[in-house]
């Protein structure tokens, strides 16, 4: 072991080295609290003896901020000091040490304590290895040590705020073996085992990019997530992995489809995530699916997220409907209105899921059309992002009072206004 010596009397360090060296150990030197802290930055050691009564930081405070440094990581820090009184030895366990030597130090207790640390020191070793190996098996699915579902649910949740904030594409791609009930019955259930080992790899060769997420949804069930990727290359993909499965030739003479194994794959591509939920994304990726298995299986069936939400945009300047209408009609639905009376009319007939509305407009003005809005029944839930040129702080305060939701202040930067519509649309 490597073991730091805290020690401030040359005499006592110089016996301390001789007993540590041989009980087969190799011992590192530290003259005060504030070397060994220094030491401890550079060097990883296993076990620390610390002197308790040192010039400038003793060895209490020395322990203290070691074990603040440490963090989760424990090492045993033994103490020797005169000092052996029932007070101390609380004070000490209190400062992180886990044991006590009493000068003057013989040589047989410093060796058994040595190797009480050592044993002490290898189950925690042991131990955090089991909870590395546990937490990786706890990701993974036993048969074919894809992902599974649990774990695919976290990972593609942060690829999918990744694309919310940087309004790339995302596909998302669902498989199911055809006819696999059909297999186990006639091939037995260790075979099908086999043939969904198979196919994971298969799966996996067939996808080379390593942001990718591919896991075991379900029995016989795949999923896998495409970051970055629109129709087109999804559509690639996944005429590449039917391909690698039907390439396995695994026999299966009981399909009335085919004399292989072969998979039915759903595709669905959100181009713009704004306003946009995966579990949409999944829904509609798993209705394509079941329309692959319908039109006959073995094949892909692939579409883009429909329309997704409406935003009513109004302002009586032209400028900035035509700005916010460029900025947001990739994402959203845009119906647009010049003056308070055509948005009342509008929200009631269209519906739309948000409002983009200017507060200063000739006529009826953006408080009094908000006021109106909450009014009514079909409109009382709306959300209502008010535009002003004024300062946002008190015009949200003001637009509170009417039952607004949010302000924007002009000139509107693309990136706040996408972020603040994607809190409101779910
Ligand atoms: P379809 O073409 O419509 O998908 O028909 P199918 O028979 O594949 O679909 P169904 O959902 O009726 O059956 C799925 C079968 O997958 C039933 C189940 O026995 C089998 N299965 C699910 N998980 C496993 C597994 O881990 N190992 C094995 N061997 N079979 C499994
Ligand atoms: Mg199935
Ligand atoms: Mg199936
Ligand atoms: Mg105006």
């Amino acid at each position: 072991m490597q073991i730091l010596l805290v020690e401030d009397s040359p005499s006592i360090r110089h016996a301390m080295c001789g007993y540590i060296s041989d009980a087969g150990h190799t011992p590192h030197v530290a003259q005060s609290g504030e070397e060994a802290l220094q030491m401890m930055e550079h060097n990883q050691y296993d076990l620390i003896i610390m002197d308790v009564e040192m010039p400038g930081l003793n060895g209490f405070e020395t322990t203290r901020l070691m074990r603040e440094w440490l963090g989760d990581h424990w090492i045993p820090i033994i103490f020797v000091t005169g000092k052996t009184d029932d007070r101390s030895v609380e004070e000490g366990i209190e400062a992180g040490g886990d044991d006590y030597l009493s000068k003057p130090i013989s040589s047989i207790i410093l060796k058994a304590k040595i190797r009480a640390m050592a044993r002490i020191a290898e189950m925690r070793d042991q131990l955090r290895e089991a909870n590395d190996k546990l937490e990786r098996l706890s990701q993974r699915d036993g048969l074919t040590q894809l992902f599974n579902r649990r774990t695919f649910d976290e990972m593609a949740r942060q690829q999918w705020s990744l694309a919310k904030r940087s309004g790339q594409p995302v596909s998302l791609l669902m498989l199911d073996i055809d006819h696999f009930k059909l297999y186990n019955d006639h091939y037995g259930h260790p075979a099908g085992d086999r043939c969904l080992q198979q196919a994971a790899s298969a799966l996996q060769n067939a996808l080379p990019r390593p942001s990718d997420i591919l896991a075991r949804y379900g029995g016989e069930e795949f999923v896998v997530l495409l970051p970055n990727t629109p129709l087109s290359g999804a559509r690639q993909v996944g005429a590449n992995i039917r391909q690698a499965v039907l390439d396995l030739t695994i026999p299966h003479e009981k399909s009335p489809t085919n004399q292989h194994v072969t998979c039915s794959i759903g595709i669905a591509t959100c181009s713009y995530t704004t306003g946009r939920q995966l579990e949409d994304l999944i829904k509609h990726a798993d209705h394509m699916l079941y329309q692959s298995k319908t039109d006959g299986r073995n094949r892909v069936s692939a579409e883009e997220a429909g329309p997704g939400k409406t935003i009513l945009v109004v302002d009586d300047d032209p400028n900035t409907l035509q700005l916010l209408t460029m900025q947001l009609q990739e994402h959203c639905h845009i119906v647009t209105a010049e003056n308070g009376v055509d948005c009342l009319e509008l929200a009631r007939n269209v519906q739309p899921d948000l409002l983009l509305l200017d507060i200063h407009m000739p006529g009826l003005n953006g408080l009094e059309v908000c006021r109106e809005l909450r009014r009514l029944p079909q409109t009382s839930g709306l959300p209502i992002i008010l535009i002003s040129a004024e300062d946002r702080a008190e015009q949200l305060r003001l637009g509170k009072q009417v039952g607004a939701n949010e302000c924007l202040e002009k000139p509107l930067d693309e990136n706040k206004v996408l972020a603040k519509i994607n809190r409101f649309l779910h």
